[in-house]
């Protein structure tokens, strides 16, 4: 008998576990709740333009996600990117060795892992329910689909607290990892502006992050596309201000900090991830009840970066698989 399992989310914890779940020969159909996949490891578009306004980055420490990033280096779907860095106002300059990023935008790095598999975009799940055949997932719209022998949820803390309906106990747990909103602004200049570095960390109070875009290999735009992140104390004061009147601030700050003339951006739009960083996690790979057959992944579970959030969705993927096989 074929083992039906469902995802929610497909971030890259999401489709970590559907393709443990697939290659181990369950039927897997993955809910997310955005247009597009990839979550937090995200490329938006403005006309032409790529911005990664999410994740800016990834590493490998673990031997698994390392044979992944081969992997997509391998496929053409990453490559390594050696900026020069700035950090701090004190300007210590240095390199960086082993980060490497989508191709051609940091979206690429999931493309993989949705291969093959059957994936509803669009579909926000509400919260599931247990009934006597299996697992039932119902959406906003009071429609459903199922039954599942499994459910592996896979979307940030607060968010799975919500869908997680009978299981009291799993979703108190979660509350005790905590993630952090986040502004990214997103600039095109059609001169090239910013001054020598191709990123400038932790430059002040309000700006956590600030990167020629168009430095990643790929990109390639005249001009130059600029992705500041603002930090999380500053987001967390503005997270309901307009998304303009923050573009407009954060731009200020950077040629504040640089000392620029004024310059007026071709291209320039806010975003603001809600559940951006992780603050504090739950030091575990994963959350699972072999006895309700539901768990829950992330990179808040274990750490705060796309490694983390693979390695917590890959691990629940496994569980997944031996306690149904
Ligand atoms: C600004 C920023 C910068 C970062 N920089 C780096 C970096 O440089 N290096 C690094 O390693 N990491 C970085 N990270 C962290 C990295 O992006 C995350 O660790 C990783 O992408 C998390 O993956 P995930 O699958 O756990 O969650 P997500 O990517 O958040 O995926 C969750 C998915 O679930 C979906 N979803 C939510 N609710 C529902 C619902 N009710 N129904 C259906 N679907 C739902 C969401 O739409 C989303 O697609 C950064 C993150 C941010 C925000």
């Amino acid at each position: 008998m074929t083992h039906r399992t469902a995802v929610i989310g497909a971030g890259l914890a999401g489709l970590s576990c559907a393709r443990v779940l697939r290659r181990a020969g369950h039927y897997v159909e993955v809910f997310e709740a955005d247009r597009i996949v990839g979550g937090r490891m995200a490329t938006m578009r403005n006309g032409l333009v790529p911005y990664d306004h999410g994740a800016q980055y990834i590493t490998a420490r673990s031997a698994q996600f390392r044979e992944f990033v081969d992997e997509l280096v391998g496929s053409g779907y990453a490559a390594a990117w050696t900026p020069r860095v700035t950090t701090g106002p004190n300007n210590q300059q240095g390199t960086v060795a082993n980060w490497y990023v989508g191709v051609p935008g940091m979206a690429s790095i999931v493309r993989p892992l949705a291969e093959g598999v059957r994936i509803h975009t669009e579909r926000q799940v509400h919260t599931i329910s247990k009934g006597p055949k299996g697992w039932q997932i119902w959406f906003a719209d009071k429609s459903s689909a199922g039954p599942f022998d499994a459910i592996a949820v896979c979307v940030p803390a607060p968010q799975a607290q919500l869908m997680l309906g009978p299981l009291n106990e799993m979703a108190s747990h979660l509350a005790r990892a905590r993630l952090a909103p986040c502004w990214a602004l997103m600039v095109r200049l059609d001169e090239r502006t910013l001054p020598e570095q191709d990123v400038y960390s932790d430059m002040s109070e309000g700006i956590r992050w600030i990167a020629r875009n168009n430095s990643k290999p790929g990109r390639g735009t005249r001009g130059e596309t600029v992705v500041v992140h603002a930090s999380p104390q500053w987001s967390r004061e503005v997270e309901d201000a307009d998304a303009e009147a923050v573009a407009e601030e954060l731009w200020n700050e950077v040629t504040n900090i640089f000392g620029l003339p004024a310059v007026q951006p071709s291209q320039m739009s806010a975003h603001l991830w809600k559940y951006g960083l992780v603050e504090r996690h739950l030091s575990e790979s994963f959350v699972y009840s072999t006895e309700a057959r539901v768990g829950v992944a992330g990179d808040w579970c274990l750490g705060r970066l796309a490694e983390h959030a693979f390695e917590s969705g890959f691990g629940l993927g496994r569980s997944i698989v031996n306690s149904l096989d």
